[in-house]
């Protein structure tokens, strides 16, 4: 069942919108004409995701992780509550988990079933994060994903994958950078990646930063 690439993307209604973006544009008309939802209230929310929630909400935790032993603590116990309690969102999801890099464990987020993600966190998830071959090869073939990714972990580090749903969903406290020392909250937030709150990448190097 080889499909040719070529015509897959090669838009029969001569249009510049996807069949996929056409669907989502006739399924909103169809709705907003019988009044289940108001456009400009959709426009508010796609407006709020692209620029108020993002992985920049992500790094700040982390970085006050990295600097205040006490708030990791409650963010290790009880993340959903830890991060309302910061007051940087006035939204997360109930049932977020904050899971700890260390020499011994390094963790990896997926959704296996689909594309659940820590949204609250991190914004919206990256195209590779739903991909089917991430999905399947993050539980079959975690350092085979890393290795892709560029990360190298030393053979006794073992790789946790966690496996978001619905309900629960996780993010990874990366390991603070050594040579960081005396470091603000600010400034570590520069080093936290996306990638490294999902388990795919590391924190960056603070002599690139
Ligand atoms: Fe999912």
């Amino acid at each position: 069942m080889m499909q040719n690439h070529e015509e897959h993307d090669h838009h029969e209604n001569g249009s510049e919108l996807s069949e996929m973006q056409l669907r989502v544009r006739a399924l909103e008309t169809v709705l907003a004409e019988k009044g289940y939802i108001d456009p400009a209230a959709i426009d508010v929310i796609i407006e709020a995701y692209e620029t108020k929630v993002g992985p920049h909400n992500g790094a700040r935790v982390v970085a006050k992780a990295w600097s205040d032993p006490v708030f990791k603590q409650a963010l290790l116990a009880n993340a959903s509550e830890a991060i309302v309690a910061l007051g940087l969102m006035n939204r997360v999801g109930d049932h977020l988990i904050a899971v700890e890099n260390t020499p011994r464990q390094h963790n990896m987020i997926v959704c296996t079933l689909c594309s659940c993600y820590p949204w609250e966190v991190l914004g919206l998830p990256p195209v590779w994060y739903k991909s089917a071959p991430y999905r399947s090869r993050a539980v079959n073939d975690p350092r085979g994903v890393l290795a892709d990714f560029g990360v190298a972990l030393p053979a006794d580090t073992a790789i946790r994958v966690w496996d978001s749903t619905a309900e629960t969903r996780f993010m990874v406290l990366p390991m603070r950078p050594a040579g960081t020392e005396g470091w603000s909250e600010e400034r570590l937030a520069t080093l936290v990646t996306r990638d490294s709150m999902v388990g795919t990448g590391l924190p960056k190097n603070p002599k690139d930063a």
